[in-house]
């Protein structure tokens, strides 16, 4: 399938060739025809599969169908898009930008953690496009500077985020503030009850797409457990940056408290480190962010909502320094390396008592990910054997050869982890092969947020 078969207008089809894209992604060849003949879609999909272009390009087709915007009289928002966090937004904004390069369509974007003033000044300049996060949109809103009222396309980007973060009742306002008859579009990496129940009173007689979950979990990403000691876990990270990981790395903890102690300490010990996290300001955020990008940080130590739609080129390995206590966040984190076909690491250094969340990642992505103990580092990781480290009781011992047998790495030698892996596929026999990824009802309780929920809703809203 090509581009052209899309029926995308020249010049969309020439800002996709200049932006190097030679095929359409899944998402995109599946969801482009069906937003082009104006339907509601319910798309399965994540960062990392090319959705932004899958609802950006065919919406700049139909905004410019009768023509271009001439720039005469005041130009409406006729599409919004929302995101939960800022980053994201201003990524989507981006990406309007560049495939709507060779039309005249104006974009703007509103995030909170900034002043009003540039944001009101272009609203007021006139929008063809607006993306959003709902707390500064309802206070533009509230102001009225912002008018939805002719708003002909809506899409929820990443509706499962913003679900997590407690936006259920802003986005339900919003809502409101748009005419009955639009186009609804509604993206989410997972299909929580709370997302059917958002989708059930959003969408009308919606069409249902999937990104393939093998882009994000995929075999371009190897995967690996350090076991370690809780307190052992800052000296392995430092071991494994200073000796086996050649180039810059994303790596997660659970809370923005940890981010910033962390990144100070890989930076007492020598290595680069900045944090970003939902407590810095918008301007602090894009400063971690330009001097990861920029090399002049080698270590980008990150939550996860603050790096969900961080969109970084050429990201050879992601670390979870912590693991994730929601499995599906799991996925998100290694969809961050691997991307358009380059090979990526994942990394997790896992201590006793996150055991629990390494068994539901596993039966996540249906696989035993394989154990590595580092010579020289025996102090910082649990004693005795791993071949049944970190195994649900119940499992019965598999053989070596079914992937459960450690891999020990010899002394600290300067290779990236990218070869390692290579060498430790051979090591380790190819675990349960192929399993699709089963989207797993999220374990926390109804209603119940996890006390290190990065950017609460209070949080949110003292930021706007
Ligand atoms: P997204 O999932 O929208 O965040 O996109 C992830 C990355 O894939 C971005 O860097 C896009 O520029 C890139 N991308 C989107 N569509 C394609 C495509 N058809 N071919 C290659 N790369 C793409």
């Amino acid at each position: 399938m090509s581009f052209d078969e899309l029926g995308l207008r020249p010049e969309l089809l020439r800002a996709v060739a200049k932006a190097g894209y030679t095929e359409p992604t899944p998402i995109q060849w599946q969801a482009i025809p069906l937003v082009l003949q104006g339907r509601d879609v319910m798309a399965g999909a994540q960062t990392g599969t090319g959705k932004t272009a899958g609802f950006v390009l065919p919406i700049l087709q139909r905004l410019t169908a009768g023509g271009p915007p001439t720039g005469r009289g005041r130009r409406m928002i006729r599409a919004l898009i929302v995101t939960p966090t800022r980053e994201l937004a201003a990524q989507v904004e981006e990406s309007i930008r560049e495939y709507g390069r060779f039309l005249p369509v104006r974009s703007a974007v509103v995030y909170g953690g900034v002043g009003m003033r540039g944001q009101l000044d272009a609203l007021a300049r006139g929008v063809d496009i607006l993306v959003a996060t709902p707390g500064r949109l309802l206070d533009h809103s509230e102001r009225r500077s912002v008018d939805l009222s002719a708003v002909e396309t809506v899409v929820l980007d990443e509706a499962d985020r913003m679900l997590d973060m407690g936006f259920l009742p802003d986005i339900r306002r919003v809502l409101k503030l748009l005419p009955t008859q639009r186009q609804s579009l509604l993206f989410s990496a997972t299909y929580t009850d709370e997302v059917r129940g958002l989708a059930a009173g959003l969408l009308r007689d919606p069409a249902t797409v999937e990104a393939p979950r093998e882009t994000v979990e995929s075999d371009l990403v190897e995967q690996c457990v350090y076991p370690a000691t809780k307190e052992g876990k800052k000296a392995l990270l430092v071991h494994l940056l200073g000796n086996e990981v050649g180039a810059g790395a994303l790596v997660f903890v659970r809370t923005r408290h940890g981010a910033d102690k962390l990144a100070k300490h890989l930076d007492h010990s020598g290595i680069n480190a900045v944090p970003i996290h939902g407590s810095l300001s918008q301007n602090q955020r894009i400063r971690s962010l330009g001097d990861f990008k920029a090399g002049r940080a080698r270590v980008l130590v990150a939550t996860d909502i603050a790096a969900r739609g961080l969109d970084i080129d050429q990201l050879p390995h992601v670390i979870n320094f912590d693991l994730p206590n929601v499995p599906e966040d799991y996925v998100h984190r290694i969809g961050r390396t691997g991307r358009a076909g380059t090979q990526g690491a994942a990394i997790s250094l896992v201590c006793g008592e996150e055991i629990p969340f390494l068994q539901q990642i596993e039966k996540l992505v249906n696989k035993r990910l394989p154990r590595v103990r580092v010579d020289g580092m025996e102090e910082h990781t649990p004693s005795g054997s791993l071949e049944n480290w970190g195994a649900p009781r119940e499992q019965a011992p598999r053989p070596a050869s079914a992937g459960n047998k450690p891999v020990r790495r010899r002394g600290p030698e300067r290779a990236v982890l990218q070869e390692r892996f290579t060498s430790l596929r051979a090591t380790v026999a190819e675990p349960v092969a192929d399993a699709a990824v089963r989207p797993a009802r999220r374990n926390r309780p109804e209603g119940v947020r996890p006390p290190d929920l990065d950017q609460p809703r209070a949080a949110m809203r003292g930021a706007r």
